[in-house]
């Protein structure tokens, strides 16, 4: 290993650049290589709620609380849950002063985290493409830009098809049989009133107790962002022969799909001002854990890729990212450093990802009209919907665990 250590982590989401801001505040510079062209190059999704216990913590952390404040919406986390008919089955509005999990953009959260690194710490256009152990725990990691560094601690960062995840498991993501259609709305509350209102501050859960649920959220600048969901087949749109870049064929397939909602809801369904872009949900085997392997581990949904039924992923990844970086700080050597870490990481990623997958099937197999999906968050006597929720262990127990 080299003085200072050459701390590589391999992608620039919300895992990764939160350690290395995290690294930084300890004077520790690590360098974050990511595959995007740059840190807005695409589309980043819709809204997150970032929980009281997790997400914020690391955002206090990272010195970084003010800053979210100026871009969280408290009154987001207002949320409502309908049936296929629109009646309201459940309302919550949040409380003055209520933090518990305000909502921000996730491109705003990126580039958020972004602007507080050093300059230069992000190397945009760095695709991983191998990795090579030359002993001791270093590794060499080639680039599809012909790039190459050697590195002594390597963070996987990367996300749901992490190519590091290769050093340290054999796990690879499942399908959980549920597809999720991206929805979006422009200027809603002047082009689209009608869904405004349904749709409210916040968060709007929608089910027919049949596997069909449309969720949706407002986000920044009068957009609402969500999702047409539905149990399907990996290559549904291929067995249904529609042509997923034509919305109009998209629509035609979704308006049969949710033929027994009613006309008050279908806008949601078929007024969508973007692209239909299919998330298919993948999920790691639950709990995952690994021997340790010197010289590499992993963060975010690298490490424990799970179903959003209970938005979990972001604020476990910048979790991760901050509690990795503070126990790289408080121990001299990188592997124990890792060790630490990893024997706090497993089971508490291990318990949420196992109840969040389990959440997600469950309700896209089995819902029946009226009933909540499992939650595991005590505050929520809303409905438990992707996006909320928690149950992590509080701060001051991991703390002193460290
Ligand atoms: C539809 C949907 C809804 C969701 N809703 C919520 C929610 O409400 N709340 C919540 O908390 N979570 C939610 N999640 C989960 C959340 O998006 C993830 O948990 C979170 O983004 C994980 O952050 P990450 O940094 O680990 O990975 P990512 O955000 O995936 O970042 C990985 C980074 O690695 C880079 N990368 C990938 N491969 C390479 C490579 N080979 N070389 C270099 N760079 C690479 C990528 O460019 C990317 O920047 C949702 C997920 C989906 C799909």
């Amino acid at each position: 290993m080299t003085t200072p250590p050459r701390i590589a982590i391999v992608g620039g989401g919300p895992a990764g650049l939160m350690c290395a801001r995290v690294l930084q505040g300890y004077g520790i510079e690590p360098v974050v290589y990511d595959a995007d062209a740059a840190v807005d190059s695409r589309d980043p999704g819709g809204t997150l709620d970032l929980h009281a216990d997790s997400g914020q913590i690391a955002l206090e952390d990272a010195g970084l609380m003010d800053a979210f404040r100026a871009l969280a919406r408290v009154e987001g986390q207002a949320k409502s849950r309908r049936d296929h008919h629109g009646a309201v089955l459940d309302e919550f509005i949040p409380a003055a002063g209520d933090e518990a999990a305000p909502e921000i953009d996730r491109g705003q959260l990126r580039t958020m985290l972004y602007e507080h690194l050093e300059p230069d710490t992000v190397r945009w256009g760095h695709k991983l493409r191998h990795l090579t152990a030359l002993g001791g725990g270093v590794h060499r990691l080639d680039f599809a830009n012909g790039a190459s560094i050697e590195a002594d601690l390597v963070i996987g960062a990367d996300g749901a098809w992490s190519p590091v995840r290769r050093l340290l498991t054999d796990a690879v993501p499942h399908y959980l049989g549920v597809c999720f259609l991206d929805a979006r709305f422009d200027d809603v509350d002047t082009r689209h009133p009608e869904i405004a209102a349904i749709v409210g501050d916040g968060h709007m859960f929608s089910t027919d107790g049949d596997g069909r649920a449309v969720i949706v959220q407002r986000n920044s600048n009068g957009m609402v962002r969500g999702y047409v969901a539905f149990r399907a087949a990996l290559d549904w749109h291929v067995i249904a022969g529609v042509d997923l870049t034509d919305p109009d064929a998209v629509r035609s397939y979704l308006l049969r799909e949710f033929s027994e909602w009613s006309a008050a809801m279908r806008p949601l369904i078929t007024d969508n001002d973007g692209d239909y872009i299919p998330r298919s949900f993948f999920a790691l085997p639950a709990p995952l854990t690994w021997d340790h392997v010197p010289g590499a581990t992993l963060i975010g949904d690298a490490a424990h890729l799970m179903a959003p039924f209970g938005g979990h992923g972001t604020n476990l990844a910048l979790l991760d990212g901050a509690e990795l970086a503070h126990a790289i700080h408080q121990h001299s050597s990188l592997d124990d450093a890792v060790a630490r870490y990893e024997a706090a990481m497993f089971p508490r990623s291990g318990e949420l990802a196992v109840g969040s997958n389990t959440a997600l099937t469950r309700f896209f197999c089995h819902d029946v009209p009226g009933r909540t999906a499992p939650s595991s968050r005590p505050r929520a006597r809303t409905p438990e919907l992707p996006g909320q929720g928690s149950g992590i262990p509080t701060s001051a127990s991991r703390r002193r665990a460290l």
